[in-house]
């Protein structure tokens, strides 16, 4: 599949020169990324433990629940700074998925199997893999028992179990997303339906969500909303319909205030409508109805019903039961591990670290705060294990490549209060192409190839 951009249907006529060249420049910008990385490994080689303490730590037993890419980046670090660590990794996945690829397979820009990758090749070398879901945590006894019943003990424990979506949260979601009217990018089969949706779309209301609570990813359901948007418009259908984006929160993009400002009125001028404090309460599906409850600033409540011919609604995010239902969560944090935010070291159980959507740090959910947290997380555990304080601290710098239409993207870091880091190279408030190639064609390279086996 040609992943340049517009897909099919409405296909813009940039030249191809011009396209070789953004992709050029998409990738000498990722040969920045690359070398920096690989500068950066250079210098953490040097962070290595000494032969005494890995001597010290012979015997260590580290193991690490959850493989996806907040699991299997720590683990690949673990055994960089200190190759002879005994590390198990618990995870019963046998594929292993690239979830910031599913916006794209959704958009049409993006097959089915670039997302798609064998677990079993992710794995570092050295490591024991335990084919199996986590049951119950038991940290008194420094130890978790698998859903077959045995035990896996432990010294040291990084909980990485991430995030799923609910889909029984919100009533009649789960049956709307059976019909042939609704599909959602958090599920990759029904992005995939989600995507010919679209393609068969011949007007009338679009209507997108977005849900209350923590969000896996919480720019990816306006990402969606603005390249369909983008979508009809070029396939010359704008005229015939209308493009809700009815979201739970304040605002188009709260986390991140010098972003909304720059986005908010380039997505108003297309006409897309926002709906702000709009809560999806149910959908009936016999009449095609998303039903809202509307949050007043006043603290007044009312129902607004949107009919729809084309429905991407947001289910809850909750993490898994084995974590939700154990002593590792805390009143108040929704089931999420409680975690310090800056050493990410469990605050009640000291040789426990989380990384990664399951941990409450208030950091968003997204790869690209784990390839920040990760570093943080094995220099941590291995103070620990030597008896030292933890050194190194999260400072909440995240990424997000926010896609507003096809060929286009705003790419930007920020930081626990919002404010953006490193503007300079991202030129975070522009919508530019080369960005747009970068997310297409970089990140996933650096995925796979740089944060998988731990480089960075
Ligand atoms: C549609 C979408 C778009 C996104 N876009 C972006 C983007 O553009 N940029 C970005 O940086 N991020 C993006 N993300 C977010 C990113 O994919 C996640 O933040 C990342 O995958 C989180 O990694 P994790 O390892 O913490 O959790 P997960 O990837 O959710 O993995 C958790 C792992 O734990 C395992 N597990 C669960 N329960 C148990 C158990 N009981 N025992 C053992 N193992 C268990 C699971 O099988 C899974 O492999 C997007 C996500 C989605 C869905």
């Amino acid at each position: 599949m040609d992943t340049d951009n517009r897909p099919e249907r409405g296909r813009g006529s940039s030249g191809m020169d011009r396209r070789r060249a953004l992709k050029w420049l998409a990738g000498g910008a990722g040969a920045v990324v690359l070398a920096g990385a690989g500068g950066g490994y250079a210098y953490r080689r040097s962070m290595r433990i000494s032969r005494r303490e890995a001597n010290h730590l012979r015997n260590a037993r580290f193991v690490v629940a959850g493989g996806s890419i907040g699991g299997l980046t720590v683990a690949a670090r673990l055994r960089r700074s200190f190759p002879g660590a005994r590390v198990t990794l618990i995870e019963p996945k046998k594929v292993h998925h690239y979830q910031p690829g599913y916006t794209l397979v959704a958009a049409g820009v993006y097959a089915r199997e670039d997302v798609l990758f064998d677990q079993a090749e992710l794995l570092p070398s050295g490591i024991e893999w335990v084919r199996e879901a986590v049951e119950t945590f038991e940290p008194e006894r420094n130890r978790v028992i698998l859903a077959s019943g045995s035990a896996v003990e432990y010294d040291y424990l990084v909980v990485a179990l991430g995030v799923e979506a609910d889909w029984g949260s919100t009533e009649g979601l789960a049956d709307a997303l059976k019909t042939p009217y609704a599909g959602n990018i958090y599920d990759l089969d029904s992005g995939q339906k989600f995507r010919h949706l679209v393609r068969n779309f011949e007007g009338g209301e679009a209507v997108f969500t977005f849900p209350q609570g923590f969000v896996k990813c919480g720019g990816a359901p306006q990402k969606i909303t603005w390249l369909t948007e983008d979508y009809l418009r070029s396939a010359g259908l704008r005229d015939n319909c209308r493009v809700h984006f009815c979201s739970a929160q304040a605002s188009l993009f709260p986390v991140v205030p010098v972003i909304e400002r720059a986005v908010t009125p380039k997505i108003e001028a297309r006409g897309i409508e926002n709906h702000f404090r709009e809560v999806l309460r149910a959908v009936d599906v016999s009449t095609r109805t998303a039903i809202f409850e509307k949050m007043g600033e006043d603290g007044s409540r009312g129902e607004i019903r949107r009919s729809y011919d084309l429905l991407h609604p947001m289910p809850r995010f909750r993490t898994p039961r084995a974590l939700r239902e154990s002593v590792l969560t805390a009143e108040g944090l929704g089931g999420q591990l409680e975690i310090d935010r800056h050493t990410l070291v469990h605050k009640r159980f000291p040789n426990i670290f989380g990384v990664g959507d399951c941990a409450a740090t208030g950091a968003p959910k997204t790869a690209a705060t784990i390839r920040k947290q990760a570093p943080v997380v094995v220099e941590n555990l291995l103070d620990t294990a030597l008896g030292r304080p933890p050194s190194r601290a999260y400072d909440g710098t995240s990424g997000c490549p926010l896609l507003t239409r096809y060929g286009r993207c705003m790419m930007f870091e920020f930081d626990f209060e919002g404010n953006l880091v490193n503007e300079w190279l991202y030129q975070s408030t522009r919508e530019t192409r080369v960005w747009w190639q970068f997310k297409v064609h970089g990140l996933k390279r650096l995925y796979r190839h740089v944060m998988i086996p731990g480089w960075v």
